[in-house]
């Protein structure tokens, strides 16, 4: 029996330097010391309280359950922790033409049946005239539109068996209550604002950071959690950005908190604007407010006072200012260093994906953790990986701009106007012509989340998916009565989201 570690011990990995501590610093310290345990690698974290954090980024995705159960967190305790609020999917307002809204809920529409998609018969009775809007047949859309909120549990067929969530939370709490995991599991913190970076004369591989009162702090292998500044990958390491700001040409952000108001939606609502947009993510203690737009078509000053002029309540604090590009690194992974984070590159916020790419990241290089020869061959894999999951994103969200009727405004006009990569311009060759739509390799957003976006901004396809066919018609309509009528009655027996909360989750 070979009884040899993999590598040999003179080779592994014995301490990770996580600089940062922002909601990416503190997920990936928590997951690295919960997945390797101390005894496997020192874990130190270094952060700079006169720097601060982003302090925005409060809407998740389901997938935020896999992190949150792969940390064990209990779910009651993180929602009332983080003051948090349960999330179905997201209300978008104003996008595919004024006036007009639609809503991505998380989970899927009705049911496949005979093996063929819902979504091949819904657009067979949609183009008959005889389909209720699509939000009906989800259980999700149907009860947030009526604030209505439980988990799911075991009740056999019924849509209550199937009810897909995320949360919102308070994103300063959420790093909090992450520190305390992962120093509770050795994880050792450091204050201080690192002034240098040093590097192997022979290699380029870093070697230890700097912080201001001379201390050097080494490592076999860094996160780099710093932030848009990117302070190892790119001040350092020189990984190059790749810029997308000709298909998203957002570059600003301002967030502002404002009270809170009696119904507590269980959903992220996005109003598109005249040069962007306003996200609200209601929270327990508080609703966040923002506003993403494009310098070039709106200053500061008028960004801020629509942002002001749109809030259900009275603000809580000035705006704050956040600039951004668009884009991603070149390389995620140079050397010795990972990016991890906002470090890594940004798309905005629209469909709540930065904190899982942040959760990606950490799973990727788990299931590609290096040793001390820091091989080229898991390296390259990684960068192919994340960029190729970072481009799908990347799309589905140039979708929701470029999708539209708007001509109201020269931001819409261009937008509606620009050219897109191949590959989404197939997408939407494709539904235009048959309703039909997919998912690429094992990209984030799966076949509902592009037809739930396509469905509320395009116009209906020339015809639909000839294998809906395979039904009579008569049969396929009362079919989807009856998935209708199961999703409504389900809303019927959920709780109101508040109450939901008060009983098991209050802050
Ligand atoms: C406008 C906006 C809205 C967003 N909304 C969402 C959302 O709804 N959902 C979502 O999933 N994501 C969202 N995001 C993204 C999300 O905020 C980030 O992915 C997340 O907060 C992670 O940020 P970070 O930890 O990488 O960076 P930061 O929060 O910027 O943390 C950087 C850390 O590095 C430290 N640091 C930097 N330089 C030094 C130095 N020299 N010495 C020592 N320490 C240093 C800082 O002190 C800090 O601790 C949003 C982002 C923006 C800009």
């Amino acid at each position: 029996m070979n009884t040899k570690p993999a590598v040999p011990e003179s080779n592994r990995i014995r301490s990770i330097l996580v600089v940062g501590g922002g909601s990416a610093g503190w997920m990936t310290a928590a997951a690295l010391a919960r997945v390797l345990g101390p005894a496997y690698a020192r874990i130190t974290l270094v952060e700079s309280e006169q720097i601060g954090t982003v302090g925005v980024g409060e809407a998740t995705i389901p997938q935020i359950g896999i992190f949150n159960r792969l940390l064990g967190i209990d779910e009651d305790e993180f929602v009332r922790r983080t003051k948090g609020s349960f999330k179905l999917g997201i209300e978008f307002v104003n996008w595919g033409r004024q006036g007009h809204r639609y809503f991505h809920p998380f989970g899927t529409f009705g049911l496949n049946m005979e093996g063929v998609s819902f979504h091949a018969y819904w657009q067979r009775l949609r183009l008959a005239g005889q389909a209720a809007p699509l939000a009906d047949y989800s259980l999700m859309a149907t009860a947030a539109k009526r604030n209505k909120f439980m988990r799911p549990f075991d009740a056999g067929n019924s849509p209550l068996s199937y009810i897909a969530y995320a949360f919102h939370f308070d994103a300063g709490l959420y790093a909090r209550f992450l520190r305390e995991l992962a120093e509770a599991r050795g994880v050792v913190r450091r204050e201080g604002r690192i002034v240098a970076v040093h590097q192997r004369p022979d290699d380029g591989f870093i070697e230890s950071v700097q912080l201001e009162d001379g201390e050097r702090l080494s490592a076999d292998l860094f996160i780099d959690c710093s932030g848009f500044r990117g302070l190892l990958i790119e001040q350092t390491l020189k990984a190059g950005f790749v810029d997308w700001s000709q298909w998203l040409p957002c570059d600003r952000a301002l967030a502002v908190p404002c009270e809170s108001v009696p119904e507590l939606t269980p959903y992220t609502r996005s109003t598109a604007l005249t040069a962007g947009w306003q996200w609200r993510i209601p929270l327990q203690h508080r609703t966040g407010n923002g506003h993403v737009y494009c310098s070039e078509y709106l200053s500061d000053d008028e960004a801020a006072s629509m942002l002001l002029s749109n809030l259900d309540a009275p603000a809580r604090a000035e705006p704050r200012h956040i600039r951004f590009k668009t884009g991603t690194r070149r390389r995620l992974w140079v050397k010795n260093c990972v990016a991890i984070g906002l470090s890594s590159g940004f798309l905005e916020p629209l469909e709540s994906t930065s904190l899982w790419m942040v959760q990606n990241g950490i799973s990727r290089l788990l299931s590609n953790f290096p040793d001390r020869s820091f091989s080229p061959v898991i390296i390259d894999r990684y960068n192919r990986v994340l960029a190729e999951e970072t481009e799908h994103i990347r799309d589905f969200i140039i979708l929701h701009y470029k999708a539209t009727e708007r001509e109201d405004t020269p931001f819409w006009r261009y937008c509606r106007h620009m050219s897109i990569p191949e590959r989404l311009e197939e997408k939407m060759r494709v539904y235009a012509h048959n309703g039909r739509t997919f998912r690429e390799h094992e990209e984030l957003f799966n076949d509902t989340s592009w037809f739930a976006v396509l469905t509320g901004q395009s116009g209906p396809p020339e015809t639909y998916d000839p294998v809906a066919d395979l039904l009579d018609f008569d049969e396929t309509r009362e079919r989807l009565e009856q998935i209708r009528a199961a999703v409504a009655s389900s809303a019927d027996y959920m709780p109101d989201h508040r109450r939901f909360i008060e009983e098991h989750c209050a802050a």
